[in-house]
């Protein structure tokens, strides 16, 4: 008993010192940042302060954001979220396939994208809602508010597993926690996000969000130009 705990306590420490050289890995300085596939160029940010400006940020959310794996009961809970959603999949084929061979095409579809809103704070000149006009400058109206948005969540769970959430720009709503957790509450899976970035600085450090990279399955950061001042709203 006494060399199995010995073994146990050994693996606890070995496992809290990758952890700690992988944070440290995180904190490299400036000088080490590389490009592969970029040459910096006149015009282009000045990547060691950008660097830099990185770093102090991860500091201030380390202290707020979870970033370890989870416990063995967290562990066992994302199995479940995970089993339960393909398990829907799983049906939902089923039924996608008994419509197909009936003549029925209206397929239940993997995952949903939901338009959260049409706000947002960048002002992109290819942005299109896939209907020719640019979200920034549609009215915010038919808005979901959080309780019909959970509505919604709770509906589409019933044959769909995957969602994408998008805007605008998603991280505008204030609400955007309260929802991406409820969405993992219920066996969404896989959790996704499209957003322009910008505000996950201040995400990141506010309590709300501690839990947020941890559920998040797959944030897809779209990074469309190196000046800011192409993209920003004057006084946004
Ligand atoms: S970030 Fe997205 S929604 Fe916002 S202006 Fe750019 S393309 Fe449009």
């Amino acid at each position: 008993m006494d060399s199995l705990m010995e073994n146990v306590k050994q693996e606890v420490e070995n496992a809290a010192k990758r952890l700690a050289s992988l944070f440290e890995s995180r904190m490299k300085s400036p000088a080490d940042m590389k490009f592969k596939n970029y040459t910096p160029g006149e015009g282009h940010p000045d990547w060691a302060a950008v660097r830099g400006r990185a770093d102090e940020l991860v500091k201030e959310a380390s202290g707020v954001v979870e970033f370890d794996t989870g416990t063995v009961k967290e562990k066992a809970a994302e199995a479940a979220r995970i089993s339960d959603a393909l398990a829907t999949t799983g049906r939902s084929m089923v039924k996608n396939y008994r419509r197909f061979h009936s003549g029925n095409h209206t397929l239940l579809p993997p995952f949903f994208i939901w338009t959260m809103h049409n706000k947002c704070n960048f002002r992109c000149v290819y942005c299109d809602n896939h209907r020719g006009s640019k979200y920034f400058d549609l009215p915010n109206e038919n808005v979901l508010d959080t309780e019909k948005g959970k509505q919604l969540l709770d509906v589409c769970r019933k044959n769909v597993t995957g969602i994408y959430f998008c805007g605008g720009e998603p991280t505008l709503r204030k609400d955007l926690a309260e929802l991406t957790d409820y969405a993992h509450s219920i066996n969404y899976f896989p959790l996704m996000i499209n957003t322009n970035g910008s505000r996950l600085h201040k995400m990141l450090v506010d309590p709300a969000y501690s839990k947020w990279l941890k559920q998040m399955d797959i944030v897809i950061v779209s990074l469309d130009a190196l000046n800011l001042d192409l993209l920003w709203r004057p006084g946004a």
